[in-house]
């Protein structure tokens, strides 16, 4: 029989939010492993995202996202200006490009105050066009907490407080399959130079393979596992000039936030992502999608040209919601009481706002583990 590795701690996938509970636990003291199946981390959906530092504002209040995302979005903040990672807390406008809409605003502002975002305010239109004048609209709510970061600035800060704690992270490395043992987790590890582990916690991090990845462990009690949809956003990018210096978004979509504009921190513009309910993932951007891309964008911004969109790149989004059910659903985030076994935690659904609430996630996993 094959020699076991014994460790005390295993984080299985090095996406943003796998690389901070990785790095909140190794600072907790414990022993940390981290397991990635790709040469690189960082490669997946923590690759494929808007790098918004979101404010928090559509969540449900009370939910996981609303107060995971509000909560992140602080210390994120305070982490980025102590750490150096690039961002800039630019502010978004969120449209109403009819008078329906500007009553969803008046109650975006009330759900946003009631999730502890209290810097938000509404502009008429004739502000709006003070502010930002290529882009129409009959009211806007204002979010100057908004931001944009480097997300692989940021995983890279987070990688070397792992590292500076004693941990270790492993590439190449995909966990292929596990049982349960009385008080530890048991996984076989693929890869180059496959391994037995056993560990006395394993962190399910896995991103849109999370639900693979716990179906594969034997002895898991199959209910504790909540359903998977999968939703494809694709991006295009604008050639030439940005049409505003602030994130401009719609009202949200069922699934989404709506097509929006993105800027990275170069000042370059994205728009994106819609919402596509798929069962298999691809990451294919569709260039016959553009057609919906324009008549969205010219809601806000009229004056965009035919032709200056360009295919970019798509994320798929994991969700424990499917379209029936208006496309939302909360982070699922299980220490051992909710699996039901000592040394397993598992992390599900873990879209937006992941990257902005990832040092809160690694709190919470922090909370419910040791
Ligand atoms: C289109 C889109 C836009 C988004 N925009 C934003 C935004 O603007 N702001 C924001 O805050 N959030 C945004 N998000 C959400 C954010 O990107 C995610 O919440 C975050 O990246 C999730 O990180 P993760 O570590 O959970 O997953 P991932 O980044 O997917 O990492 C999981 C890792 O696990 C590895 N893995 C999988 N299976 C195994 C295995 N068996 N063994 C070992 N390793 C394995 C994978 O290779 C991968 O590296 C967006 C998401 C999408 C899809």
């Amino acid at each position: 029989m094959a020699d076991v590795l014994d460790l005390d701690c295993v984080i299985v996938g090095g996406g943003v939010v796998g690389l901070a509970v990785a790095r909140q636990l190794a600072m907790s003291g414990r022993d940390v492993v981290l397991l990635e199946a790709e040469p690189i981390t960082g490669s997946i959906t923590s690759a494929r995202n808007s790098e918004v530092i979101h404010a928090g504002l559509y969540y449900a209040t009370g939910s996981l996202k609303a107060e995971l995302s509000v909560a992140g979005k602080h210390k994120l903040y305070e982490y980025c200006r102590e750490r150096n990672v690039p961002h800039r807390p630019c502010g978004k406008l969120v449209v109403a490009s009819s008078k329906e809409e500007v009553a969803y605003l008046e109650k975006l502002s009330r759900q946003a105050a009631a999730n502890g975002v209290e810097d938000c305010y509404l502009i008429d239109a004739a502000e709006l066009a003070r502010r930002q004048p290529q882009i129409k609209g009959f009211a806007a709510l204002v979010s100057p907490s908004t931001g944009i970061i480097d997300s692989h600035g940021l995983m890279q800060a987070y990688i070397t407080d792992i590292e500076a704690n004693g941990g270790a992270i492993v590439c190449n490395s995909p966990v292929t399959a596990g049982e349960l043992t009385a008080d530890k987790v048991r996984l076989s590890v693929g890869g180059r130079d496959p391994v037995e582990i056993e560990a006395r916690l394993v962190v399910n991090a896995a991103g849109l393979n999370a639900w693979a990845m716990s179906e594969r462990l034997l002895g898991l009690d199959a209910a504790t596992i909540p359903p998977r949809y999968y939703a494809k956003g694709c991006y295009f990018a604008l050639s030439g000039r940005a049409p505003a210096t602030q994130l401009i978004y719609p009202v949200p979509e069922p699934g989404g936030l709506g097509v929006h504009l993105t800027l990275d921190l170069a000042g370059q513009a994205r728009f994106g992502p819609d919402v596509e309910w798929i069962d298999t993932i691809d990451y294919d951007v569709d260039p016959a999608r553009a057609d919906k891309f324009y008549s969205a964008i010219r809601r806000y911004w009229p004056d965009l040209a035919d032709g200056a969109l360009q295919p970019a790149y798509s994320g798929v989004r994991p969700k424990v919601a499917g379209p029936a059910a208006g496309g939302g659903g909360d982070f699922v985030i299980q220490g051992p009481e909710a699996t039901r076994h000592p040394a397993y935690a598992a992390l599900y659904g873990i879209e937006s706002p992941g990257l902005t609430a990832s040092l809160a996630i690694a709190q919470q996993v922090a909370r419910l583990t040791l």
